[in-house]
């Protein structure tokens, strides 16, 4: 590969994995990654949509200068990718992969938060939200160079706070978050949920969960990202550097997921993603991040 380092961004058409992809290029030339030429993929599902957020980038004065077309050390390129497919998933680790060997950071920012609940409204959430992000989380980390300056990040959200669980539920999500187990058991703990929408008759509030497919998602996504963290930290016994991971929250913001109604803006919304993407954390992972610190999940 002829670049130096390789960043993914999934979601990245649009809203905050847009802004993201923007700043990562914006602040990539003058910070301490830059150790020569960025390859920095946009990913999108729609391959039209994709390309259209790369034509307004590169359109963007300020955006152009960065690039290496005008002498900057950025290139972005489109990559086709349905985070709700796992064949999707395993078609782009396997071009880079062919392609660089290793990459450096990926930011899986790509969610849903549909309207209505239900047993289908909570079984397409949770599969793009939590399980498939899960996959891709393990899919790119095999990738990562093994290196703290190699990160993982998931973007979450304090929709998945704690305080809306009663306590047995509470102790299970924590439990789960601090097994080194690549999050099977955050996973038990969402395929409960789902089985319990299934059957009806409010089981699912019997058990302790909300009527929330969205927040519940989140939940499972900040667990299941500290339980990665954990089992990359153990596995590596601390004698190498390895890749941090992390998961955030961006805060509220304007988008089409809120319907216009949050009060930050992408670039605001971008501003924790971009710090654990590309800053140095101390060593930190397995925490949930917002406003650039660490915060009680
Ligand atoms: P948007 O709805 O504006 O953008 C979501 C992005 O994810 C779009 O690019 C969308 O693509 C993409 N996406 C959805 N499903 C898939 C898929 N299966 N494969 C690939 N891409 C997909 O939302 P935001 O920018 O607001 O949200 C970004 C992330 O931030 C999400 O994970 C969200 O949950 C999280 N978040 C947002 C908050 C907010 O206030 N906005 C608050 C807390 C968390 P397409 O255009 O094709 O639909």
């Amino acid at each position: 590969s002829a670049y130096a380092r390789i960043i993914a961004v999934t979601g990245a058409n649009k809203g905050i994995g847009l802004a993201i992809v923007r700043n990562i290029a914006l602040q990539y030339p003058s910070s301490t990654l830059n150790s020569g030429p960025l390859l920095l993929y946009l990913t999108a599902r729609d391959t039209t949509r994709g390309n259209a957020a790369i034509d307004a980038l590169n359109a963007e004065e300020k955006f152009a200068k960065v690039l290496k077309a005008h002498g900057g050390p950025v290139s972005v390129a489109f990559k086709q990718l349905d985070i709700s497919n796992t064949a999707s998933i395993d078609g782009f680790a396997a071009d880079l992969q062919r392609e660089h060997g290793q990459i450096d950071i990926v930011v899986n920012n790509a969610g849903i938060a549909l309207d209505g609940f239900d047993a289908e409204v909570v079984n397409k959430t949770l599969a793009t939200n939590y399980h498939c992000t899960l996959y891709a989380t393990l899919a790119f980390l095999k990738l990562l160079k093994p290196a703290y300056t190699s990160r993982l990040v998931n973007v979450a959200s304090t929709a998945g706070r704690l305080s809306q669980f009663p306590a047995s539920l509470q102790k299970r999500f924590i439990d789960a978050s601090n097994t080194p187990d690549d999050g099977k058991a955050a996973t038990v703990i969402m395929r409960d949920f789902e089985e319990a929408v299934k059957a009806g008759g409010k089981k699912h509030e019997a058990l302790g969960f909300p009527s929330a497919a969205y927040s519940t998602s989140k939940a499972g996504l900040i667990a299941a990202t500290r339980a990665v963290a954990l089992r990359v930290a153990k596995e590596n016994d601390g004698a190498k550097e390895f890749p941090l991971v992390n998961s955030c929250c961006p805060g509220w913001v304007n988008t089409d997921m809120t319907k216009g109604k949050g009060p930050k803006t992408v670039d605001q919304g971008a501003k924790t993603p971009v710090y654990l993407a590309m800053e140095n954390l101390g060593g930190k992972y397995g925490e949930f991040w917002r406003d650039e610190k660490i915060i009680e999940w």
